[in-house]
């Protein structure tokens, strides 16, 4: 399939990754917006955040807790940060393979996303 995310997952396209699990990896975003800019996925191609299915909905609850571990690790747990998922083109979503954004520290644009 072509899908840059799942080109990442397979490690056909590299990528600096700082988590990964059975179903869960997280790397750092290549044109980031913050000092701290990572992108959290679901290993399994899902399209967008409307694609989720019921059964996928303890999924997105990992996914959070993951955001939250990674931001500890990261310094920013008490600076504070952003979480965003965009979905769909109108949602702002380029690359259709569900993901969240952890994004803090020191931002490089205002307003930040
Ligand atoms: P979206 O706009 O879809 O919510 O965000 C996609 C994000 O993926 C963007 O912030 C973009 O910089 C990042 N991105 C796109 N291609 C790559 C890539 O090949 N590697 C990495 N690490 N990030 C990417
Ligand atoms: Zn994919």
């Amino acid at each position: 399939m072509d899908c840059i995310f799942c080109d990442i997952v397979s490690g056909k396209i590299p990528s600096d990754t700082v988590y990964q699990d059975e179903e869960v990896m997280a790397f750092r975003d290549i044109n980031p917006k913050a000092s701290t800019h990572l992108i959290i996925i679901p290993k399994s191609h899902i399209p967008t955040l409307a694609h989720l299915s019921k059964e996928q909905l303890p999924l997105m609850g990992r996914l959070v807790g993951i955001a939250n571990k990674l931001a500890k690790d990261e310094g920013i747990s008490q600076s504070g940060y952003k979480v965003v998922i965009n979905c769909g083109r109108g949602g702002g979503q380029l690359v259709p393979h569900l993901h969240l954004h952890l994004i803090g520290g020191r931002y490089f644009f205002e307003p930040p996303l």
